[in-house]
C-alpha cells in the first residue's frame, strides 16, 4: 500500500514512510492510495479478539511490515491496557459507551499512540537514526504521546501545551513523566497558538529534516488507522447484541482524527448508517456539517478542553474525499480558506453537506445536566466529552441502528467538571497517585522562535 498527499504534490510512499512523515512536504495530509473494501471480511471479523480484529485491519495498510513483527507490535501496544477487551461497550440508557478510556493515560488517545510509540521504536531499529517528536496538545494528546515513547532508545519528545489551559490533572499527568528524553513545553497562549507554531516548524523543511522532527499529532496517519479498528470491534458487539445490521456512531470531536477514522472505516464497508458529530461551543465542525461553511471563530475555554479547537487538523482528509479525491479542488479550497478564514462546500442532492453526516453542539448547560442525568438514571458517570457526544446523540435516535456512544475519557480526568455536575468527586487510582508527583516542565512565549531555540538548545 503507497501514500499520497491531499494535496498531490507528493511521491507516493510505503507505510512506513508514511509513518515518520507526518505532514506532507507540500502541506497536505498523506492518505492510503486507495481504500481496500473489506466487506467480504465483516463475517470473519467479528469473531475475533481485539488484537487479532488490529492485525487484520492494520496489516492490509501496513504492507512494508513483515506479519510476524507486526502482531508482536500489536501485543506489546495493547498490555498495558487495563482491561482485556481494550475497548469494551456497556448498555447504559438506550446507548451503548464505547469506552475508551482503559490505555494508560484514560483516554482513547492511548489505543492509537501506544502502537505509535512502538511503531516508532521499531522502525527506527530497522532504518537507524533518532526521531526528536514535536506535538501540540490540548490535553489528552501530550501525556497519551509522552506515555507512548517514555524511556524508549532514540526517541525524544517535546510537547507544548497552553499554558493553564489544560486541566490541572492532565498537566500533571504529562509533567510528572521524568524519564530523560521527555520535554514539557508551557506556551503562554491557546492550543491553535501551540498548534500553528508546529505547524510552522515543520513548515521550515530544512529545519525539520537537519534536527529529524516527526509528528504524533492526529496527523499522523498510524493513529487515524488504529483508531479504525475500535469502530469494527464496537459495531460487531453491538450488532450482536440487538441483531441489528447498522449501526451508529456518536463522537465527540475536536481535530477530527477520531471520527475520520470513523469515516474511513464506513468507506471500507462497515455498516454505519449515522455519523453523529458532537462539539462543545467551539463549534466549527458542526457549523460546517449543518450549513456548508467552515469559517474560523476564536477558541473559547469550555468543560471539554479536548475540544476547544476551531481549525481540525484532520478536516483536509475528510475534505479531500468530499470533494472526489482531487488535489486540485482540495489545494483551491485550502487555499482560500488560508487567505479568507472560510471555505464553503454547496450542498448535495439532498440538500445536506453529506448523508452520512448528523452535527450538533452541547454547551457548558447541556454537559453538566448530561453528566447529571445519567447519574441519577443509570448510575454511570461520562466524562465532559462523552456527555456531549451523548447529548447530541439523543437528539438522533434511530428504530433500526444502535447508537454507539464513544467514550472518549474517564471521568476522574475532569475533576472540576464532575464536581460542577455532580457535587461529587470521581476518583481513579491512576490519577491519585499524582498528587504528590514530582514535575518537570519549561515556560516558553507564544512564538516559533520560542519552540525553535528550544530544540535547538536541548538536542
Ligand atoms: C482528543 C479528544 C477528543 C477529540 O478527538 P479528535 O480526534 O481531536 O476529534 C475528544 N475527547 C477527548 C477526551 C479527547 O482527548
Amino acid at each position: 500500500m503507497k501514500y499520497i498527499s491531499t494535496r498531490g504534490q507528493m511521491k507516493p510512499v510505503g507505510f512506513q514512510d508514511a509513518v515518520m512523515t507526518g505532514l506532507a512536504p507540500d502541506g497536505g495530509l498523506l492518505l492510503p492510495e486507495s481504500l481496500p473494501n473489506v466487506e467480504g471480511y465483516l463475517e470473519e471479523w467479528a469473531q475475533l479478539s481485539y488484537q487479532e480484529l488490529a492485525f487484520e485491519i492494520i496489516s492490509l495498510f501496513a504492507t512494508d511490515i513483515p506479519p510476524a513483527d507486526l502482531a508482536e507490535l500489536i501485543t506489546d501496544s495493547y498490555a498495558t491496557f487495563a482491561t482485556p477487551e481494550i475497548t469494551p461497550s456497556v448498555t447504559v440508557g438506550d446507548f451503548q459507551i464505547l469506552e475508551l478510556f482503559h490505555g494508560p493515560t484514560l483516554a482513547f488517545k492511548d489505543v492509537a499512540l501506544q502502537f505509535l510509540g512502538n511503531l516508532f521504536e521499531y522502525i527506527l531499529e530497522q532504518r537507524g537514526g533518532t526521531l526528536n517528536i514535536l506535538g501540540a496538545t490540548s490535553g489528552d494528546t501530550g501525556s497519551a504521546a509522552i506515555h507512548g515513547v517514555r524511556g524508549k532508545p532514540n526517541i525524544n519528545i517535546f510537547i507544548m501545551h497552553p499554558a493553564g489551559r489544560t486541566s490541572p490533572l492532565q498537566e500533571k499527568q504529562m509533567t510528572s513523566v521524568l524519564d530523560d528524553n521527555v520535554f514539557n513545553l508551557a506556551v503562554d497562549g491557546s492550543f491553535d497558538d501551540c498548534q500553528n507554531m508546529m505547524k510552522t516548524t515543520f513548515g521550515d523543511l530544512d529545519f525539520k529534516t537537519t534536527h529529524s522532527l516527526g509528528t504524533v499529532n492526529s496527523v499522523n496517519w498510524a493513529r487515524v488507522l488504529a483508531q479504525t479498528v475500535y469502530y469494527f470491534y464496537s459495531a460487531f458487539r453491538a450488532m450482536e447484541k440487538t441483531g441489528a445490521a447498522t449501526v451508529q456512531f456518536s463522537v465527540p470531536t475536536g481535530n477530527f482524527g477520531d471520527i475520520l477514522a470513523g469515516y474511513l472505516a464506513q468507506r471500507m464497508g462497515l455498516p454505519i448508517s449515522k455519523l453523529i458529530l458532537a462539539t462543545n461551543e467551539n463549534d466549527i465542525l458542526s457549523r460546517f456539517f449543518n450549513h456548508g461553511t467552515y469559517g474560523m471563530a476564536d477558541v473559547v475555554p469550555t468543560l471539554s478542553p479536548s475540544m476547544d479547537i476551531q481549525v481540525a487538523s484532520n478536516f483536509e482528509r475528510y475534505l479531500y474525499y468530499r470533494v472526489g479525491e482531487d488535489p486540485k479542488k482540495l489545494v483551491a479550497l485550502m487555499d482560500g480558506f488560508k487567505k479568507n478564514g472560510t471555505l464553503a462546500i454547496p450542498l448535495n442532492e439532498n440538500g445536506v453537506i453529506d448523508d452520512l453526516f448528523v452535527a450538533g453542539r452541547g454547551d457548558t448547560a447541556a454537559t453538566l445536566a448530561t453528566i447529571k442525568k445519567y447519574h441519577e438514571q443509570c448510575g454511570y458517570v461520562l466524562d465532559p466529552h462523552t456527555a456531549i457526544g451523548v447529548y447530541v446523540a439523543e437528539q438522533h435516535h434511530s428504530d433500526t441502528a444502535p447508537t454507539i456512544c464513544l467514550a472518549t475519557a474517564h471521568p476522574a480526568k475532569f475533576t472540576q467538571a464532575i464536581i460542577n455536575a455532580l457535587g461529587e468527586e470521581v476518583h481513579h487510582p491512576v490519577l491519585d497517585i499524582l498528587a504528590d508527583a514530582e514535575t518537570r516542565c519549561d515556560s516558553i512565549a507564544n512564538h516559533v522562535d520560542a519552540v525553535k531555540d528550544y530544540l535547538v538548545s536541548h538536542l
